[in-house]
Parts: C-alpha cells; sequence; structure tokens
C-alpha cells in the first residue's frame, strides 16, 4: 500500500537524487584532494632543493673567500660564476614552489564548492528521510482508521460472524453466503393471464399463477 503512495514515491526518488549527488561531489572532493596533495609533495620536494641551493651557495661563497686570499682569482672566479649559477636555479625553483602553492589556492575554491554541495546534499536527504517517516505514520494512522471501521456481527440465520463497515448504508442482518441464498430465493415466472412476469418468493405457501392486476379482473 505504501509503495503505491505518491508522496512515498516522491520522496524515495528525492532520497535516490541526494544519493547521487553525495556521491558525485565526494568524488570531486576525493579528485581536489588527491591533486591537493600532489601538489603538496612537489611543494616539499621544491623546499628540499631549495635548501640544497642555499647551501652549495654559501659553499661556493665560503669557496670564494679562501680562493681570494690565498689571492687564487682564477678559481675564485669560477666559484663565483658557479654561485651565480646556482643562484639562477634558486630563482626558478622559487617561482616553481609559487605556482605551485597557487594551484592548492585555486583548487580549495572548487574544494570548498564540492564540500557545499556534499553538505546541502545530505541536508536534503535528513529533510526528505524526515517527511518519509512521517507520512509512514500518517499511512499507518490511516490504515488503523479504515480497520476501525469495520466490524463483526452475528448472521440472523446461519448464526455465523461476518463482517461489515460501519460506513455503509445499510448494515445487512444476513452474512453475505446467507444475503445471496436469501436473493436466490427470488423468482419470476409468466403470469397465466396476460403472460407478465410475477415475481415470487420459493418460501411462500402459496405461489400466484396470476399477476396483481388480472387478479383484480377476475375477481369482478
Ligand atoms: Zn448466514
Ligand atoms: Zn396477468
Amino acid at each position: 500500500m505504501a509503495g503505491n503512495d505518491p508522496t512515498v514515491e516522491r520522496l524515495n526518488a528525492e532520497i535516490a537524487a541526494c544519493d547521487r549527488e553525495i556521491e558525485s561531489a565526494q568524488a570531486d572532493l576525493d579528485h581536489i584532494s588527491s591533486g591537493r596533495s600532489a601538489y603538496q609533495s612537489e611543494i616539499q620536494n621544491i623546499n628540499y632543493r631549495i635548501d640544497d641551493l642555499k647551501r652549495q651557495i654559501d659553499q661556493e661563497y665560503e669557496a670564494v673567500r679562501i680562493c681570494s686570499a690565498a689571492h687564487n682569482r682564477y678559481d675564485a672566479d669560477n666559484h663565483r660564476m658557479r654561485a651565480q649559477d646556482f643562484k639562477k636555479e634558486l630563482t626558478r625553483q622559487f617561482e616553481l614552489k609559487r605556482s605551485a602553492i597557487a594551484k592548492t589556492r585555486g583548487d580549495g575554491g572548487s574544494f570548498q564548492a564540492a564540500l557545499d554541495r556534499k553538505r546541502s546534499a545530505i541536508e536534503r536527504k535528513k529533510r526528505a528521510k524526515e517527511q518519509l517517516f512521517a507520512r509512514f505514520d500518517e499511512l499507518k494512522r490511516e490504515k488503523e482508521q479504515k480497520q476501525a471501521k469495520w466490524k463483526e456481527k452475528r448472521c440472523r440465520d446461519c448464526g455465523k460472524n461476518f463482517k461489515y463497515n460501519t460506513e455503509w448504508s445499510k448494515v445487512p442482518d444476513l452474512c453475505p453466503d446467507c444475503q445471496k441464498k436469501a436473493k436466490d430465493k427470488w423468482r419470476e415466472k409468466p403470469c397465466k393471464g396476460c403472460g407478465n412476469p410475477i415475481r415470487y418468493n420459493t418460501d411462500w405457501e402459496h405461489i400466484p399463477n396470476y399477476c396483481a392486476d388480472c387478479k383484480a379482473k377476475r375477481k369482478k
């Protein structure tokens, strides 16, 4: 009965739609998170390279200082050039880091949007479920009310109990079987005078041969 109720059907469809929405929002969240962690590990690698480069630059400048002190100008110039190359590479790594950070921030917006979508679908599902349970209660009450209208009564003829509904305009005295039997006792036959049908009951002691009209004419 509940399966055919349009309200129940609508709410079940709504819940199914919410489930699909939650699933799709979650897939988006997973996708963005995995992208995010890829960027985060990229940033970590860049940080390691930056630390290395800084160390190498310090070493080169230390070498420049030592070579200069030893008046070894040739080696000092070489170390200075290598230090400058490392500095260029350091600048490039800083740029890479900036763009990786920007990408994780860019995804922050779509991450929040997916999160909002998921939360609102969960909220809608919760409301639909509450409405569904309220509808189930209502249907149960209606069913109980309908059942309360069915009462039992003893058949006047056979004495068996039979069910009747308090909404019926006329409450029968006979059970359905006895009602049918009583109905079958009413028959028809043609009038001997005019041939018109006469209704009679097989229980009658005297079953007439003439209709009321013919009977009246014959009495005259
Ligand atoms: Zn009966
Ligand atoms: Zn007649």
